[in-house]
């Protein structure tokens, strides 16, 4: 676990410049100074990432991303009900420069989120500004949910590293733009009964690609090909099953309980893609409720279908 000088000699990491490997309760994260177009630039490097996909800025409170975006009375509730946590809120942006066009791919508007890991709080805390911190995975890769996967992906482009175990939740945070009607842009574990119980019906992305153009289809890809709603795996796919669904292989969760699968996922992702003389993945089906709405998603972009 890391020190209060860990945490302090990555903020100074930050402020040069650097990138830092950083875990939060989503995801391990590639941060940078979001006001630093050079630092954003190295960030974009080291995943391999396509430019026009705009960054989250990450803040320590809802007074931090008021100073970034303009809040409306739906994005008040929002934050108070579910910050620090996994919902980000596409806003309109208030200050285009703590949060540089080249984070914000150019767009009036801005993503700010404030997650609740205590070391993501704890930088934030010590480095005193926006950061953007997309999952540290190459592009195209599953996100890294632990230490030791984030350090294999992206830390050699890292200044500094924080290990904060693995993370809690294993999913990218929900994607809120409140912009003219709510609309979900990314399905993530706050789920989207929990939004509508504040803000109302959630309007599809589909509708308005061009604001959510991380929205690509294939996105989070093992190398072996991949198949969804399988009952019946072949002799030659490695299994990924849940709940009654286990059997050789690995089990997401074996008590069919969504969060531990969502947890699961990524690495088991990982680790079935290694497995020897295997011709493909077979994942068992996921209710789509509640948190299966985003294990669902990723599975499909894991698959290459549009999402
Ligand atoms: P990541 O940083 O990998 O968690 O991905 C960031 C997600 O937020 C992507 O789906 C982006 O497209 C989305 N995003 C970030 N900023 C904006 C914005 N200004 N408008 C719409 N979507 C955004
Ligand atoms: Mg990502």
């Amino acid at each position: 676990m890391d020190t209060p000088a860990d945490i302090a000699t990555a903020a100074v990491a930050l402020k040069a410049g650097g990138l830092v490997i950083l875990p939060t309760e989503t995801v391990y994260g590639l941060a940078a100074d979001a006001g630093n177009a050079h630092a954003v630039a190295k960030v974009y490097e080291a995943k391999g990432r396509p430019a026009f996909n705009p960054l989250i800025a990450h803040v320590a409170d809802v007074a931090a991303a008021r100073r970034l975006a303009v809040f409306d009375d739906r994005a008040e509730e929002l934050a108070a009900a579910f910050w620090p946590g996994p919902l980000t809120l596409v806003l309109p942006v208030a200050d285009t420069a703590a949060v540089c066009d080249l984070a914000r791919a150019g767009l009036d508007t801005v993503a700010v989120r404030s997650p609740a890991h205590p070391v993501a709080h704890a930088l934030l805390a010590a480095f005193g500004g926006p950061l953007v911190a997309p999952s540290a995975n190459s592009s195209g890769r599953p996100s890294p949910t632990t230490f030791a996967d984030a350090m294999a992906e992206t830390g050699s482009a890292a200044a500094a590293t924080l290990d904060g175990g693995p993370c809690q939740i294993g999913l990218e945070s929900t994607v809120v733009a409140l912009l003219d009607r709510p609309r979900l842009l990314r399905p993530g574990a706050v789920t989207r009964s929990q939004i509508e119980a504040l803000v109302g019906p959630l309007a599809e992305a589909e509708a308005d690609a061009k604001r959510s153009p991380g929205r690509l289809a294939r996105h989070y890809a093992p190398n072996l090909p991949l198949r969804l709603n399988v009952e019946d795996p072949r002799a030659d796919e490695v299994w990924l099953g849940f709940g009654r669904h286990g059997g050789a292989g690995f089990n997401l969760s074996a008590d069919g309980d969504l969060a531990e699968a969502a947890a699961n996922l990524f690495a088991y992702l990982r680790a079935a893609d290694l497995s020897l003389g295997a011709a493909g993945i077979a994942v068992a089906p996921i209710p789509d409720t509640g948190l299966g709405e985003a294990i669902n998603d990723r599975l499909r972009r894991a698959a290459g279908f549009v999402g």
